[in-house]
């Protein structure tokens, strides 16, 4: 095993080192169970938790940033100690799963659990957030801002602040657009979007809500569970920037809200695959959807199971977009060039 720098957590790494030594093939089936996760809440440990009290398998885990987690698994190749790869954006797991990492999810519970267009043959989604419209409630109406295509409008010349059109959450909104509109529209709109702009791409959603509500522009796009994290905060900084903003659920009237997910596939080399099935079929449990959903402000993806999050349901309902995360994350690639040649850095 490699070494590693700062962002994984080196305890953990020493655990996977030693269970990588002491693990003989005989006695790798069941006990044990390697996930790398780029997922990392409180929430979470306690479904961990639960999971090692309900079958007995221990969970030896490896947090880390998506990129670090791919790098690591493709340098690992055969011999990862790696089981369950646990990211965040339909486009990363699309583009783990074309890189080959992932083994088909043969789980008839995951299949009876989880919405068809919330999983692919490789990977599961666990958890749903959607990507709305933000804006100012000094400086603009709703009625200027119905669609995501309504931001490229010339009449919000200098308004508009985003980040990084090469970000995934950017990336797979893009590819929703190119499904639903094609590329050539979806150019267009990008152009109007960087035309638009309040200043040049920096930052995360966070930051763009708070340049919204400071003023800077006077709309962005952000995903659902930042804006909850703001509207939970205590700090009076926050509190005082989500007074200024108001929410928009795009494309009510057209194709339905652009929504995200975060999910899992069991990796190709799992060393202990029925213990990886096992935990993602308990992550579609109602109980575990609860958790993991609340845990970052996201919707369950299984219908029963209840996210007790008030803030999360002070949003309230909307329609969403019934395009396959599948599908919209295959456009992904296509997006970024698109974006490249409409200059959205
Ligand atoms: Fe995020």
């Amino acid at each position: 095993m490699r070494t590693h720098s700062a962002p994984l957590h080196l305890a953990t790494v020493a655990a996977l080192a030693l269970f990588a030594l002491l693990a003989g093939p005989a006695r790798a089936q069941g006990k044990v169970l390697n996930i790398y996760t780029a997922r990392h809440y409180q929430t979470d440990e306690a479904l961990y938790a639960n999971f090692t009290k309900a079958t007995g398998i221990r969970i030896n885990r490896l947090d880390g940033k998506e990129d670090e987690l791919v790098e690591r698994i493709r340098n690992e190749g055969a011999s990862s100690p790696a089981d369950l790869l646990i990211t965040v954006d339909a486009s990363r797991l699309e583009a783990a799963d074309r890189l080959g990492l992932f083994q088909p999810l043969r789980s008839a519970v995951l299949a009876a659990r989880v919405p068809a267009a919330l999983r692919t043959a490789h990977w599961a989604a666990f958890s749903t957030r959607a990507r709305v419209i933000v804006y100012n409630k000094a400086a603009l109406k709703p009625q200027q801002l119905p669609s995501y295509e309504s931001l490229a409008e010339p009449g919000l010349k200098g308004q508009v602040c985003m980040r990084s059109g090469g970000h995934p959450y950017n990336l797979s909104l893009g590819g929703a657009l190119i499904a639903h509109a094609g590329e050539a529209a979806t150019e267009a709109w990008a152009r109007g979007l960087v035309a638009n702009f309040a200043r040049p791409p920096r930052g995360g959603d966070t930051d763009q809500l708070r340049s919204v509500a400071a003023g800077e522009c006077g709309v962005t796009i952000s995903n659902t569970y930042y804006l909850v994290r703001l509207m939970r905060s205590t700090a009076p900084a926050d509190q005082e920037t989500m007074r200024a903003l108001a929410v928009v659920w795009p494309n009510q009237a057209t194709w339905g809200t652009h929504v995200n997910v975060s999910g899992a596939g069991i990796l190709k080399h799992a060393p202990h695959k029925a213990a990886a099935e096992k935990f993602l079929e308990y992550l579609a449990s109602d109980e575990a959807q609860g958790y993991f959903a609340s845990g970052n402000n996201e919707w369950p993806v299984v219908k029963t199971a209840v996210a007790r999050n008030p803030a999360l349901e002070s949003l309230g309902s909307f329609r969403a977009d019934t395009l396959a995360v599948g599908e919209l994350a295959k456009n992904a690639a296509l997006a970024q060039k698109v974006y490249d040649r409409a200059g959205w850095k």
